[in-house]
């Protein structure tokens, strides 16, 4: 039962330049390189500002240059609510301004959304 502390195991290590043992076959060198499947591409989190910027898009794995859509946020509708109370005829105004609201950036490619810049 002991046995197989005694003797320790073959060693791993093969000598590349050593031939192969009989049965297996060493293709020649080839131009092309082999494909080797290195796994899912990570895309590191991208901090979005509030102008377009370029990126690989983690849907389509495309480099991009996002697309911005602003969107009114709570905050908007409670400057136009002020302004509502102060003046109303600016009341509309925090709907016009990128300043009072979130930009959104999109994947032109697939249409993805990928981040926001919160003023
Ligand atoms: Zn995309």
């Amino acid at each position: 039962m002991e046995d197989y502390k005694k003797t320790p195991p073959p060693p791993y290590s093969v000598d590349a330049n050593s031939p192969p043992p009989p049965g297996f076959y060493i293709p020649p060198d080839q131009d092309v390189p082999p494909q080797v499947y290195v796994g899912e591409i990570r895309v590191a989190p991208v901090r979005f500002g509030p102008e377009s910027q370029r990126c690989v898009c983690p849907h389509c794995r495309q480099g991009i240059q996002t697309q911005i859509k602003a969107e009114p946020t709570g905050r908007t509708h409670l400057y136009a609510l002020a302004l509502l109370c102060l003046f109303w005829p600016c009341m509309c105004l925090p709907y016009f301004m990128d300043s009072c609201q979130n930009q959104n950036h999109y994947c032109p490619n697939c249409g993805a959304y990928l981040g926001v810049y919160e003023n």
